[in-house]
């Protein structure tokens, strides 16, 4: 096993979209969405890749886009679970004798070298680091009557992005002590989060690119086909 990883996460079911399709293999510019990510790492100094995908869908990943699109770094393609943390568990534990993980939405197809070069970085200097831009817009906290409740300082607030990227054995100690103690589970939405509940580590927010935009709803492939037309 290689000394850098990816894990690049294509296993949820995209009802935002609203399509029939998944969006990870909808075709943008000719092209299934989960390519534009796997390209990259592909031609990047990661090591090996494990791609996570939804149930059932194994045997079509790994015939249509694995061997169609001839990733070589690819070395499992693995089923994901119900919530994106099972996904990022079942990745993680393909992994052995591995220094560092690098955990990417497949669903953000404008992941490039700088960025992926960047967290690599990051992890080794940190040993846990997440891609993100401070925020364009201002942020309300809201009440639980839909009121305004706190407007925080907006120089204070990053959107934050993937690749997020860590030590392996640092990772991975955080999410096995999150699958052990199931009642820390509800709300987890990335994998920084994971290592500030469940370590005393801290995670340096690295700059990445407004452009890394997560493909969730109708109007982000529009976005993406017209970032793609520009490049
Ligand atoms: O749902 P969300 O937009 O946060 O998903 C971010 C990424 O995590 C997407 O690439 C999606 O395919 C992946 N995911 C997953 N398993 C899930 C849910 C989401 O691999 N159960």
């Amino acid at each position: 096993m290689g000394k850098i990883a990816a894990v690049v996460l294509a296993a949820g079911q995209g009802k935002r979209m609203n399509s029939k399709i998944q969006k990870q293999y909808l075709l943008v510019q000719g092209r299934p969405l989960i390519t534009y990510a796997l390209d990259a790492f592909e031609q990047s100094a990661v090591d090996t890749i494990i791609l996570v995908v939804g149930q059932g869908e194994v045997p079509y990943c790994q015939k249509e886009i694995v061997d169609a699109y001839g990733y070589q770094k690819v070395s499992a393609v693995v089923e994901g679970g119900k919530e994106r943390y099972h996904s990022v568990y079942e990745g993680l534990k393909q992994l052995e004798n591995c220094e560092i993980v690098l955990i990417h939405d497949g669903a953000r197809p404008f992941v490039n070298q700088t960025i992926i070069h960047d967290a690599i970085e990051g992890a080794e200097e940190y040993e846990a680091c997440v891609i993100g831009m401070p925020v364009k817009d201002t942020i309300k906290i809201a009440d639980s009557q839909g009121f305004a409740a706190q407007t925080p300082d907006r120089s204070l607030l990053w959107q934050i992005q993937t690749p997020q990227a860590f030590s392996y054995p640092l990772i991975r100690r955080a999410y096995d002590k999150l699958f052990e103690a199931e009642e820390h589970q509800i709300g987890v939405t990335d994998d920084a989060m994971v290592v500030e509940s469940m370590t005393s580590h801290h995670v340096k927010l690295i700059r990445g690119d407004y452009h890394n935009i997560k493909v969730t709803t109708p109007e982000d492939i529009v976005v993406a086909e017209a970032f793609l037309s520009h490049i």
